[in-house]
């Protein structure tokens, strides 16, 4: 294996993203941020726009832990899936100033999977810990020629194959291979350290893991924007949903004139909303100018309803 480790960092030395701003530090909160982040949201993305800003508000753990969740919330704005902030935000009230040392102890945070707790002990503490993101898990599968691992299996295939003398470098040498190599539509196995020992190259057959085709449903909805003058009636959701995020309310009733229509594709959903408005005669709890709603933390469908409004006119 010491040949295929060897030609794995050249290639890495060579074309991997080793100026990531999270892979030069040890600092375990910076780099765990930025796995929460990634974990859903493209490296461009989250580099771009989320990381540095979040960071500049919230420096440290404890500046995170000491923060009302509201403010966090709005930082997270647009990168969706918000229960991955109100994680952050619960994991760093337990555990501020710093995370724990262990695989077990991130564990046992709220919203630390495998993965996580992982990236956290091999990149911040250098422990002999294999990361497992979604690239990795399709390299290991190719190498292997897995249809459809259990976890316990892959987990097992991933510890096999780490080199044990350097988890830092190989973990990230695995995760961009996955992204720049190894990649879902298109194998670059002649530039593959993997190549000599990877089942996949040797049965000529990509398909691993294979795919299961899933049908995303669709809901419909109607929202009614109560709006009396030139302020809106919004609600802070309380279920699991989206929770903490102000929004417009969905109504079985329709009332008022219909001004447009908005889609937004969740992970198990497709939401379609017909958007209604309805002038009020009387001032009701919770209403904001649009102004005043932009500085609210709020969902992407929100966002586009205010987009519309706008658009209609409607101040
Ligand atoms: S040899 Fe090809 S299929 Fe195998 S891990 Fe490398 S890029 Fe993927």
């Amino acid at each position: 294996m010491r040949k295929i480790y060897d030609a794995l960092y050249r290639w890495y030395a060579k074309e991997g993203r080793s100026d990531l701003p999270w892979r030069n530090t040890d600092d375990p909160y910076r780099i765990y941020l930025s796995e929460v982040m990634l974990q859903q949201t493209q490296v461009k993305t989250v580099l771009e726009r989320y990381y540095f800003p979040f960071l500049k508000r919230f420096p440290t753990l404890q500046a995170l832990a000491d923060a009302p969740l509201n403010e966090v919330l709005k930082m997270w704005e647009g990168l969706g899936y918000y229960t991955r902030a109100k994680n952050l935000h619960r994991c760093a009230q337990l555990s501020a100033p710093e995370l724990p040392k262990t695989y077990e102890a991130l564990l046992a945070l709220p919203g630390i999977g495998k993965n996580t707790a992982a990236a956290i002990c091999a990149f911040a503490y250098r422990q002999k810990r294999a990361v497992m993101e979604a690239n990795v898990r399709r390299v290991l599968c190719r190498i292997y020629a897995l249809d459809d691992p259990s976890e316990k299996v892959l987990i097992e295939k991933a510890h096999k194959l780490l080199d044990a003398t350097d988890p830092f470098t190989y973990n990230q040498a695995m995760m961009d291979l996955g992204a720049l190599v190894c990649q879902p539509k298109e194998a670059r196995c002649d530039v593959c350290a993997f190549a000599p020992i990877c089942r996949a190259t040797e049965l000529n057959c990509y398909d691993f893991p294979v795919k299961k085709k899933r049908k995303v449903p669709l809901r419909h909805t109607n929202i009614v924007v109560q709006k009396y003058r030139d302020k809106f009636h919004l609600k802070q959701r309380e279920g699991r949903f989206l929770h903490g995020l102000w929004g417009f309310v969905q109504s079985e009733k329709v009332v008022g004139k219909r001004i447009g229509s908005v889609t937004h594709q969740y992970t198990h959903f497709k939401l379609e909303a017909d958007i209604w408005l309805h002038e009020v005669s009387n001032k009701l709890e919770h209403m904001f100018t649009l102004q005043e709603i932009e500085k609210l933390a709020l969902s992407t469908v929100d966002k586009k309803i205010v987009t519309l409004l706008r658009a209609e006119g409607a101040v």
